[in-house]
Parts: C-alpha cells; sequence; structure tokens
C-alpha cells in the first residue's frame, strides 16, 4: 500500500527528482534520492526557468514558494511578437483566468541555482528523506514504488524496455544571460522569428537569460564567436530599443527534442519529468509539465493504493496533459519558424484577433499558465 510506510525510490536529483523528493515526504512516505552527481555538480547548471501558476500552486502548497521570493523576478507582460508577419499580442494580468487584480505576475523566471540550494537544503532537514548523491545508489526494496527521474536519456526507462516516441528538431537552443538597455519592467517576450522562436527572460537588476532558438549549426556557430560578435548579432534580432550591455556567461548551444515514452508506468516503477516527456523549450513550458507530474504523483500517493495500482493511475493521469502540451508546442514551432507567404496573413489574423479579444487571450494564458487541460475544467485559483 502507498501508505506512511511505503518507501518511494528516485533515480535523479535534478529539478524533477528533488522536488518530487520533497512532495512525496509531505505525504508522509519514506524516500530514497539517488543521483550520480554530487551536490555541487548539481547546483552547478547555468540556466533559469519560466515557472507558471501551476508550479507556483505546487511550491505553495509545499512551503517553499515564501522561501523562493527572493530568487523570483516576477513579469507582468508578455511581449509576443511576430517578426515575418509584423502581428504582436501583449499578455497583461488581466488576462489572467480568475485574476481580479489579485496575481501580481503572468510568471516568473527563476534562476536553477536558488531553486537547487532551497530543494537541496530541505531535502537534507527532512527526516523522512535519505539522500545518496554522488555514490552508488542503495538497491530498492522489494515492495519500493521506483521513480524515474533520471532525465531525457533515461537509462531506466531502457532497462523497462519502455520505448519513446521521438524526433529531433532541425533547430537548437542556444541560452545566455545577457545585461540589456531599454527592456521596460515587468515585461518578458517571446518573440516568433522565421528561424526559430526567441525568448528574452527577466532575471532582474538589468539582467536577462535569451533563449535563442535556430537551426542547430547556426547555435554552434552563434555560441562559438568571439564576444563582441556574438553581441552584435544579438542587437540584429533584438526589439527595436533594446540594446545587449554586456555578456554575462558562456552562451552555450542545445540539441532540441520532442519525446514522449509510449507508457509512463511498468510494474512499481514510474517514469517522472523528462525520463518520460520532453518537449520544445517554446513558452517555457518544460519544467511547468515535470512539476505537473509531481503534483499529480502527490495527489496519488495521498490517496493510497498498491504500488502497482499507484503507478498504472499515475500512467493514465498523466496522458492528457503532456500530449497537448506536446503537440501546442510542435504546432508553435511549426507553423512560426518560417516565412511562408501563404501562412502569413492567418498568422496576423490570428494574432490581430488575439489582440483584440480578452477571451483569446484568457484562453491563451489559461493554456500556457496551468496546461491547457485545464480548459476542461472550471477556473482554477
Ligand atoms: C536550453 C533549455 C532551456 C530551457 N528553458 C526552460 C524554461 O524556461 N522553463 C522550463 O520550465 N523548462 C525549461 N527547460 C526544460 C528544463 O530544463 C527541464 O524540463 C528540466 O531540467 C527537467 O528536469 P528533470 O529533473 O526531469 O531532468 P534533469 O534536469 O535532466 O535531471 C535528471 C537527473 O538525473 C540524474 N541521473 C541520470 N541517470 C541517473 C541514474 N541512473 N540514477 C540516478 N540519477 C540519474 C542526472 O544526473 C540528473 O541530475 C529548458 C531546457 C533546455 C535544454
Amino acid at each position: 500500500m502507498a501508505t506512511s510506510s511505503t518507501t518511494f525510490h528516485i533515480l535523479g536529483a535534478g529539478p524533477t527528482g528533488s522536488l518530487a523528493a520533497i512532495a512525496l515526504a509531505s505525504t508522509g512516505c519514506s524516500v530514497v534520492l539517488t543521483d550520480p552527481l554530487t551536490r555541487k555538480e548539481l547546483l552547478s547548471r547555468s540556466r533559469a526557468y519560466a515557472i507558471t501558476h501551476s508550479s507556483r500552486r505546487l511550491l505553495t502548497d509545499l512551503n517553499l514558494w515564501t522561501s523562493l521570493q527572493g530568487s523570483l523576478t516576477a513579469f507582468s507582460f508578455l511581449d509576443l511578437r511576430d517578426s515575418a508577419c509584423g502581428g504582436r499580442v501583449v499578455f497583461g494580468l488581466d488576462d489572467l483566468p480568475n485574476s481580479n487584480g489579485r496575481h501580481e505576475a503572468i510568471g516568473w523566471i527563476l534562476d536553477h541555482q536558488p531553486l537547487m540550494k532551497l530543494l537541496m537544503d530541505r531535502l537534507h532537514q527532512h527526516h523522512r528523506v535519505e539522500l545518496a548523491l554522488g555514490c552508488t545508489a542503495p538497491t530498492p526494496g522489494i515492495d519500493d514504488l521506483i521513480v524515474a527521474a533520471d532525465g531525457p536519456r533515461s537509462t531506466t526507462r531502457s532497462q523497462w524496455d519502455i520505448g519513446c516516441w521521438k524526433f529531433r528538431y532541425r533547430q537548437g537552443c542556444l541560452t545566455s544571460k545577457i545585461a540589456l538597455r531599454g527592456v521596460k519592467p515587468g515585461m518578458a517576450y517571446e518573440l516568433f522569428r522565421p528561424e526559430g522562436p526567441f525568448a528574452i527572460l527577466p532575471l532582474g537588476d538589468g539582467i536577462f537569460q535569451v533563449v535563442w532558438s535556430a537551426p542547430w549549426t547556426q547555435c554552434q556557430r552563434r555560441a562559438d564567436l568571439p564576444t563582441p560578435e556574438f553581441l552584435d548579432e544579438l542587437a540584429a534580432v533584438l526589439p527595436a530599443g533594446i540594446e545587449p550591455d554586456l555578456l554575462l556567461d558562456t552562451p552555450r548551444a542545445f540539441s532540441q527534442q520532442w519525446s514522449m515514452a509510449r507508457r509512463l508506468s511498468r510494474g512499481r516503477g514510474v517514469l517522472l519529468g523528462e525520463a518520460g516527456h520532453r518537449c520544445h523549450p517554446v513558452g517555457g513550458q518544460g519544467l511547468n509539465l515535470c512539476w505537473r507530474d509531481v503534483a499529480s504523483l502527490r495527489n496519488l500517493a495521498e490517496h493510497g493504493g498498491t504500488s502497482q495500482r499507484l503507478a498504472r493511475r499515475y500512467g493514465r493521469s498523466r496522458w492528457a496533459d503532456l500530449l497537448m502540451v506536446g503537440l501546442a508546442t510542435d504546432l508553435l514551432v511549426r507553423l512560426f519558424s518560417n516565412q511562408q507567404p501563404w501562412l502569413l496573413p492567418f498568422r496576423r489574423i490570428g494574432l490581430k484577433a488575439m489582440a483584440r479579444f480578452s477571451w483569446l487571450r484568457r484562453i491563451s494564458l489559461l493554456a500556457m499558465t496551468d496546461g491547457p487541460t485545464q480548459l476542461l475544467k472550471p477556473l482554477p485559483d
């Protein structure tokens, strides 16, 4: 039974596995969390995440939200532009579902390091969590529920003989931290450019993370450019009035993949986070989707049942959300990363309609911030 005597054996202490450990321990279960990386290595990734309201709710439930306040940079406007057709929509706080002026942000940007530091500190303090970092993982007990949160190249998924639907995008993406001038306070940007989406995410104090999608060879070339040339190329794609001041880290190029495991459970094992699915970073959905896996598993653990039954129910509970986000992000990339003359008028009309009708903006923002399955349910808080 998934009761306080159940032990969850989590493989992978990335942002998904670590949050899952806290969430499952909060239900009274014992948790063993393992990762071949040490705490220092787990903290060292240079990345920022766009955090949506579905993640805010889970972090609040787990008493983590208040402790993260000093590290979150809120944005209250999202400026979405299509550079090929000239369309533009600006989302504001009024476009949030159930807004009534209650929410102070559309979303937040959170740096990897303060997030992982807080998660690691909480895990160290938790008496129900056993941490095995940077060492060989202890063998799971015969009744333990095994949670594979070991990332997109999950070896556990292969050991369980679970196949994947997957393909590699022609586009890669380049991420970098930059000091920019001319960005309005509280503004984040998603620019659709023919070579791919380009996001500007505020990190506070005039610092921004850019996520620059483009053909893979372009990303690699740009990552190798000397700093002045990199800043020149960046300046050429930034919206008018915004200028780069300083490069603050080494730009890194990543390949992009879409993948979905053919099943999310096997026996008493489940796939969590990017071990089970991966989508394009457009719209900053990735980690939020992984954390909705965590919320779902926690919810099921609270209701009990045998490990096998819990694993099966988890698998069933996540399909709709994962498929809809996977398809929506893929559609966005395909629809907007081109200059097809026959598509441009439709894109222009679509964005004009969205700029004009607030209900269209609300629906889009609800799908982005709470997941598309929420469109079928009563509005969340
Ligand atoms: C360029 C880029 C930009 C992104 N931007 C955003 C964004 O703005 N917003 C957003 O929400 N998401 C974003 N994402 C996605 C986000 O980074 C991922 O969703 C997130 O890292 C997934 O976390 P995870 O814990 O599932 O996997 P990972 O972070 O990959 O962690 C997996 C962990 O498992 C460990 N591991 C591996 N094998 C084993 C094993 N056998 N046993 C135990 N442990 C093992 C690894 O050491 C690792 O620590 C972005 C991704 C990329 C590539």
